[in-house]
């Protein structure tokens, strides 16, 4: 039994059966759709370029029993209580993603996770509309970037001093002047405290005016239906290092999980495609056993951003590490690297740099020992650092 029909529950099927596994699955997913693909929804659909991202995977060969509109209310050993009804299940497979987060106040307010969510908001992304997007994180600005095309007003409103802080720290900033030669009113240091008929009410008495207001500022993992479950829940559903949680035969994919790094010693929760796309493959092989028995998932997280014509991709985790920025980040193509303390690479941001963060990545893997001088000179390869 798989519960959550998105690119995480999706691929848990296709890995089960790519172990070898013969028996019954089926796919429980509350959106009434086939599992579809999350970037593009902001980014080419929010673009008017595409309609459709459904995940390329042929449900019929799986021969998966593929529910839709169906959603897990409750898990006690052995039954998953849904609003259809009772299913009992040997194994199990969380993958219920995550949830974006609301502010208070009773305007309208749109938020972008799913294809209705993005087609909703597309259709009012029009010539002259006055867009406040809270949030210059991710999805801020993607959606900003949508916008700003469509040919809106668009102000954008960050707690923060820059955007991404919360992300990426101080580099963060470097995206600023982004923003300012698109077009874009961005407020950094601003906090919302309500959304409002007609735009929002900042927690200084100030007001921005809106024709459409766009929420982004993080999700929750979705995790409510396991309250009581015996599931130990801490900012998603915590597992080992093999994604099994605390009940026996129940393992946790994709965004909702929260499972122990080897190697960066503490528990991860990471909110992107990258993650959704490999863990279950550690997962079937966690629940079948056999030849895959052991596997352990320890990734160095990755994920990408497109906004303002910049491809964005950052990998590794670079929390308590020294920042080494490679290269002039007024720019058009620039890095920033994060040192460990023993000389190693902890992360990269690669901005219109691939291969920056291709070799990035590989030097974070290996875990070389590295020239910082050398690193901080962006004619030398990072490779050869
Ligand atoms: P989800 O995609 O959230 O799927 C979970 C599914 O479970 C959902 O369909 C949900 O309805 C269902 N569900 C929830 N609760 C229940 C329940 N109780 N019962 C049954 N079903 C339930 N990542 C990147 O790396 N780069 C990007 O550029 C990028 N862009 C993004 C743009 C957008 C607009 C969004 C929303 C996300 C983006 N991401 C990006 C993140 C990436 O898409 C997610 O990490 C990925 O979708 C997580 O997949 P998942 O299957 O774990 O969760």
């Amino acid at each position: 039994m798989v519960v959550g029909a998105g690119l995480a529950g999706v691929r848990s099927v296709e890995a089960l059966r790519a172990h070898g596994f013969g028996g019954a699955i089926t796919l429980i997913g509350e959106e009434p759709h086939r599992p579809y693909d999350r970037p593009p929804l902001s980014k080419a659909v929010l673009l008017g370029e595409i309609d459709s991202t459904v995940v390329d995977s042929d449900l019929g060969a799986l021969a998966v029993d593929h529910r839709p509109g169906v959603a897990a209310k409750g898990l006690r050993a052995g039954v998953l209580e849904t609003t259809e009804g009772e299913l009992a299940y040997d194994a199990l497979v969380i993958a219920t993603g995550a949830s974006p987060i609301r502010l208070r106040g009773e305007g309208p307010q749109h938020v972008l996770r799913t294809i209705d969510d993005a087609l909703g908001l597309r259709a009012l992304l029009r010539q002259g509309r006055r867009v406040a997007v809270v949030g210059a994180g991710w999805i801020g600005a993607e959606v900003a970037t949508a916008a700003r095309r469509a040919g809106c007003e668009v102000t954008v409103v960050e707690a923060a001093e820059c955007p991404l802080a919360a992300a990426l720290g101080p580099v963060g900033a470097h995206t600023a002047p982004w923003y300012e030669r698109a077009g874009i009113d961005l407020r950094t240091g601003a906090m919302v405290a309500s959304v409002d008929l007609g735009g929002l009410t900042l927690v200084d008495g100030s007001t921005v005016e809106a024709d459409v207001v766009v929420t982004g500022v993080g999700v929750r993992p979705s995790v409510d239906w396991l309250a009581g479950s015996g599931i130990e829940l801490d900012d998603g559903v915590v597992t080992d290092e093999h994604l099994r949680t605390a009940l026996p035969g129940v393992v946790a994919v994709g965004d909702c999980a929260a499972w122990w790094s080897r190697r960066y010693g503490r528990r991860l929760r990471v909110e992107h495609w990258d993650t959704a796309l490999n863990s279950p493959e550690v997962a079937a092989a966690t629940l079948l056993g056999g030849p895959g028995e052991g596997a352990v998932y320890d990734p160095v997280p990755y994920f990408w951003s497109e906004q303002f014509g910049h491809m964005v991709q950052y990998a590794g985790h670079h929390a308590g590490a020294r920042l080494v920025m490679r290269g002039d980040p007024v720019g058009t193509r620039w890095s920033a690297c994060w040192v460990t303390d023993g000389g190693t690479l902890a992360a990269v941001l690669a901005v219109n740099l691939p291969r920056d963060l291709m070799q990035g990545r590989r030097l974070i893997e290996g875990g070389q020992h590295l020239d910082v001088d050398r690193l901080a000179d962006p004619a030398v390869a990072l490779r050869d650092c």
